[in-house]
């Protein structure tokens, strides 16, 4: 057993992940008067949600009166190739005009008309205009306005935790187990419920639209650990133009309002290609079509010297480049020292989003494991196999909400807590058999080697004899693994935590590796290549068990008057997309 410090805590209610979704959660809680503990690992008001750009999702019809959230529910499901759940879309769609009264409520300072309406833009694949925005910082403006509703509600919030294990007794999970990033000191947390809120699994691409060390998988790993099965896990989004260079920021997001506002894809030979993939449309087609192009593109030998494409905004004008796209020049200015009104960009796909994640019930988010509820980026449902921009900070607010009812309601109900002290045991365990370990392997070559082999082998587009070499390589880095050598400092235990994000980064790519060999049909995200038609059998959830079982579940119907909606054509003739 350790010898380190181990400390006792007690919760309600525990939330792992401070972004919108945890915050939100606790936000609730603490309203309803459980006695609630948000952690974290990295800042509350750095958590990867300040990332979100431009917008969040409600049918408030503020621009457009015909707009109504079965059209908003309507076009989800559409735009999810028929893969999203129709009980947790309708539920965020009608629920989403709520939460944008609250933001507002809570100092969230959206764009506004001259007569004080909400601005509402054009996102990609919506009927309506129903895109509430904060320039392109809405994420952060979100994530601020909750954080400062937390204080005012004293939720007491820690930066500094690292959860290693959920802590599950009989099927019902009683705490978490971590320890504390600076000190390396061990914390066991009892609660009568644990919400998930720790986000996606991006970060195991080499290009990805992540930051380092975050979405790094960590949420697949505690909840497979702790007996949940997970849905979905290849459906991930590919945004088309993420930064190629300099190597440091590539991935790094290159907003599709650069398309929006007409920017111009091309080719290292100088061929505006969109031509040929989607004359109608052109640049302004959907996400997974042009991510398919640029991708083809490249492969094919007609990328630029760093592999990406060229995304041209010169011919807008200075005055225009600078007055709609402002945080994108600063950013080329400060990444790449490229003054993007002079000289065109270099992108390529980036992973973006992770639509599949923890299999949860419909509306509760309940999952498989009694107590223990997943929302935000980390649960599955909303997306489908291709997510609505926007969709995402909608999802965070309504099912936080939600979640934070429910597990007020579960740990309200509960007669009898059993404190399994093997469960702990094992968790401490599992870390003091980490820090022993002796070897030659480091976390992050380690993690570089996941990155390498997940963007070879189940990147934007797949074939069977790539996957299954990729779960070959996987099964190396995880033999690999097992020299790694942990050497926490006096700057902290930030290695510690590097190699606890492996173990996650080595379960989520197992799961997308082995969903993307099953999945044997091309649907949004899912680009096969040896089997490039959409097949109708397929039109099911994947699910994945921690013992590599994958079956199937078929989505219930939508409603009567959303079904009948999501039937009709969307003109997106001049929309922006994200
Ligand atoms: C560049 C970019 C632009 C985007 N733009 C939009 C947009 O315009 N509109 C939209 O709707 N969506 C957008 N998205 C998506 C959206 O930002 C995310 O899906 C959403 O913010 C996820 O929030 P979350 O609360 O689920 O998770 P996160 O914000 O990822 O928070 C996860 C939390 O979990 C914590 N955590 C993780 N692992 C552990 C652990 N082991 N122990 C303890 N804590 C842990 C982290 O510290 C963090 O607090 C964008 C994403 C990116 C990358």
């Amino acid at each position: 057993m350790t010898a380190v410090e181990e400390r006792r805590l007690s919760a309600g209610v525990l939330v792992i992940g401070t972004g919108a979704a945890g915050l939100r959660a606790g936000i609730e809680l603490a309203q309803a008067g459980v006695q609630v503990l948000c952690v974290g690992k990295r800042r509350r008001d750095d958590a990867h949600t300040v990332l979100a750009a431009g917008g969040i999702n409600a049918a408030l019809g503020t621009m457009d009166p015909e707009d109504s959230w079965q059209q908003h529910a309507a076009d989800t499901l559409r735009e999810s190739y028929w893969l999203a759940d129709p009980r947790t879309v309708e539920t965020l769609c009608r629920e989403a005009p709520a939460a944008i009264d609250e933001l507002v409520r809570w100092g969230a300072q959206f764009a506004r008309e001259e007569d004080g309406r909400l601005t509402q833009r054009f996102f990609g694949a919506h009927t309506f205009r129903r895109t509430c925005f904060a320039g392109d910082y809405t994420g952060r403006e979100i994530q601020l306005a909750l954080v400062s509703r937390a204080r005012e509600l004293d939720v007491p919030i820690r930066d500094d935790v690292y959860i290693t294990r959920l802590l599950v007794h009989d099927g019902r999970v009683f705490g978490a187990y971590g320890f504390n990033i600076d000190d390396g000191s061990r914390l066991v947390i009892i609660a009568d419920a644990v919400i998930l809120a720790a986000g996606g699994h991006t970060r195991i691409w080499r290009r990805s639209s992540s930051r380092r060390d975050e979405n790094t998988g960590d949420s697949m790993r505690l909840a497979g650990d702790a007996g949940c099965r997970l849905r979905d896990m290849e459906l991930v989004q590919f945004h088309p133009t993420g930064m190629v260079f300099p190597e440091e920021s590539a991935g790094t997001l290159v907003t599709e309002a650069v398309r929006g506002e007409g920017g111009i894809l091309r080719n290292a030979r100088g061929e505006r290609f969109m031509e040929r993939y989607d004359p109608a449309r052109l640049e302004l087609s959907t996400r997974d079509r042009v991510a398919l192009a640029n991708y083809n593109e490249i492969s094919e030998g007609r990328g630029t010297e760093h592999g990406g494409v060229l995304l041209d905004v010169t011919h807008l004008g200075r005055d225009t480049v600078l007055d709609r796209l402002p945080r994108m020049y600063r950013q080329f200015i400060d990444l790449a020292m490229l003054d993007i009104t002079r000289e065109p960009m270099e992108v390529a796909p980036t992973a973006h989003y992770s639509m599949g994640g923890v299999r949860v019930e419909s509306v509760t988010h309940e999952t498989d494991v009694e107590g223990l509820y997943a929302v935000g980026e980390c649960a599955s449902g909303v997306h489908g196999a291709n997510r609505l921009g926007g969709n995402s900070l909608a999802e965070c607010m309504v099912f936080g909400r939600i979640v934070g009812e429910e597990a007020a309601r579960w740990s309200a109900a509960l007669d009898l807590q059993v404190r399994d002290r093997t469960a702990i045991h094992d968790a401490a365990e599992e870390v003091d058999e980490l820090l022993a370990r002796r070897g030659d392997e480091f976390a992050r070559p380690l993690q570089r080697a996941v990155r390498d082999l997940m963007t070879e082998s189940c990147g934007v587009v797949r074939t069977e004899g790539g996957l299954r070499e990729g779960l070959r390589q996987l099964d190396e880095v995880a033999e690999r693994a097992q020299a790694l050598e942990v050497r926490p400092d006096l700057a902290g235990y930030a290695d510690l935590a590097h190699a606890m994000d492996l173990q996650g980064s080595l379960l989520a790519a197992q799961a997308t590796l082995e969903c993307a060999l099953e999945r044997r049909e091309s649907r949004g995200a899912q680009a096969r290549l040896d089997y490039p038609d959409t097949d109708p059998e397929l039109a099911a959830n994947l699910v994945w068990s921690l013992d590599g079982t994958i079956s199937r579940e078929t989505p219930s119907e939508a409603s009567p008057e959303v079904a009948a909606l999501a039937a009709g054509e969307v003109d997106l003739t001049g929309r922006l997309l994200e």
